[in-house]
């Protein structure tokens, strides 16, 4: 049962606070004190029908909407965004748990959506290509699709809801979100920022739940495409039910990620790029780095560092500016995470830094330290798995080649990541490597809104990936005008 004071949230359909026509309900809960923040309900497909059926109506007139004049509303949101930076970040780091940088770090992401999707009268262009043939010619012109289902994960409250509606909407669709039942309040406050920008009611909708909205969406004739992120099992589901449903898909999914330290590389750097990476946002990002391949040559000096720098990490409610490390998500994931650390001690890896030790099991919040483990190998379930928290495995190599050869057997393929000084090792590692998003020296390769979120193997089912152009093709549709002027 929950408490009284915490509140009960609605559904925004056609510009309007909605009741669920469901009686179930699940507990927002923040992580860093395992305090109720609001229950959210768990809609059901009238919820649902009711918010397409909103977004349909809606974008009879928006699809018309002189496109500038959408662009508009988009700047006009960009700058609400700005203005409320703060409060959105905080309300990030009390329903998900990470650091206040991390928070801002993710509202800046956020923004930068917002702001390519402003672009919207030069991405919307057609072409034309006046002499095909003698007196004839022929012109391309883009439409949108209809009404977007968008599902998002709650690791990214913000961002990844970002990397959807804005530009869906400002390509002349209109929009049913279903947030993360479990970080469901930051977008509450984004479409009151964006309705407050001046969209129409009906642009943007917002249905809570969790699988029967899904579901709900995935199964609407009127539903044109469905966007999602989230775990690996699911966007597969999502994926082959969107298609078969005959919708068009994007569903990016889970993810491994591998760095790789060679010798010649400039070790503090490595040694601070990777603790970021690794668990910063308590390793739970799609781009977290959670094993590191490491040249003999320097394997020893690297896990010293690394042990070392993650000895120094502070641990608590990201609320507090000076910390780096907040809590998972919830008490099951960190159980779940926990879990893994015991499997690795039972595969044999070697437990340099036990994050367990670093906490008090007593004390409210679902935190854990960082947790490293050296000698691991391809066949633990420590490297083949997503652990999706503060857990890093690192693996010994010879050299480059064995490096890659490892790598290339994850199964997952979102983002891959070299340190190195040779510009040699650089151009083997990108030709060689089998991942979607690459970084050379840099910690996070997550690219900007105005390139593909561009994962491969099971990290992404699809053809089109989120934002750059590759967004503006999934949101549009063409027609093809070949005419003859005579
Ligand atoms: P999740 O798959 O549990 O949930 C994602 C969404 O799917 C939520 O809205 C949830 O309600 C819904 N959902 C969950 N189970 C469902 C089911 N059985 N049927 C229908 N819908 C269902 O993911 P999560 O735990 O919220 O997020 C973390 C995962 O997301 C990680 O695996 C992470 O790697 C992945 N992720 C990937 C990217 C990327 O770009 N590839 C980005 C962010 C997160």
């Amino acid at each position: 049962m929950c408490p009284q004071t915490v509140t009960k949230l609605r559904n925004y359909v056609n510009g309007q606070w909605v009741a669920s026509s469901s009686d179930e309900t699940e507990i927002v809960y923040n992580p860093a004190t395992d305090e109720a923040m609001a229950e959210v309900p768990l809609s059901n497909k009238e919820d649902v029908e009711k918010a397409v059926s909103a977004a349909n109506e809606a974008f009879k007139t928006w699809h018309k909407t002189p496109v500038p004049k959408r662009a508009r509303i988009l700047f006009n949101y960009q700058q609400l965004i700005l203005e409320n930076y703060d409060e959105l970040a905080e309300i990030i780091t009390k329903e998900n748990g990470k650091s206040r940088a991390d928070a801002n770090s993710e509202v800046q992401r956020g923004l930068e959506n917002v702001e390519f999707a402003a672009g919207a009268p030069t991405l919307m262009m057609g072409s034309v290509l006046p002499d095909i043939s003698a007196d004839i010619e022929s012109s391309m012109y883009r439409y949108p699709i209809g009404v977007v289902g968008g599902i998002t994960p709650f690791n990214f409250p913000m961002m990844v809801p970002c990397w959807m509606y804005p530009l869906a909407i400002a390509c002349g669709n209109t929009f049913v979100l279903k947030p993360s039942e479990r970080t469901p309040l930051l977008a509450q406050r984004l479409v009151e920022l964006f309705t407050e920008a001046g969209l129409p009611d009906g642009v943007l909708n917002i249905v809570h739940g969790a699988h029967d909205v899904v579901n709900g969406l995935l199964e609407h004739d009127d539903v044109m495409a469905i966007s999602f992120v989230g775990s690996q099992p699911v966007a597969e589901y999502i994926y082959k039910t969107a298609a078969a449903n005959g919708k068009r898909v994007q569903a990016l999914a889970g993810a491994k990620n591998h760095s790789i330290v060679l010798g010649d590389c400039n070790l503090e750097k490595a040694v601070t790029g990777i603790l970021g990476s690794a668990f910063g946002s308590a390793g739970e990002r799609c781009m977290a780095t959670s094993v590191v391949a490491v040249t003999d040559d320097i394997a020893d000096a690297f896990v010293d560092q690394l042990t070392d720098a993650a000895n120094q990490i502070t641990i608590g409610n990201g609320l507090d500016p000076d910390v780096f490390l907040g809590p998972v998500i919830r008490q099951s994931h960190l159980d779940r995470v926990r879990s893994y650390i015991e499997t690795g001690v039972e595969e044999n890896a070697t437990l340099v830094r036990d994050g367990r030790a670093d906490v008090n099991e007593s004390e409210a919040g679902y935190f854990l330290g960082a947790t490293i483990f050296d000698h691991v190998n391809p066949k633990m379930s420590i490297w083949k798995d997503e652990i999706f928290g503060p857990v890093l495995s690192i693996v010994r190599v010879k050299d480059l080649d064995e490096a890659i050869e490892l790598t290339n057997q994850s199964e997952f393929a979102n983002g891959a990541v070299i340190y190195t000084d040779s510009g040699k090792a650089v151009h083997q590692f990108r030709e060689t490597i089998e991942a979607g998003m690459l970084g050379v020296n840099v910690n996070v390769p997550a690219p900007m809104a105005f390139f593909p979120f561009s994962g491969w193997k099971k990290s992404f089912y699809g053809d089109l990936h989120a934002n750059g152009k590759d967004g503006v093709e999934f949101y549009t549709r063409k027609k093809m005008v070949t005419a003859r002027w005579n």
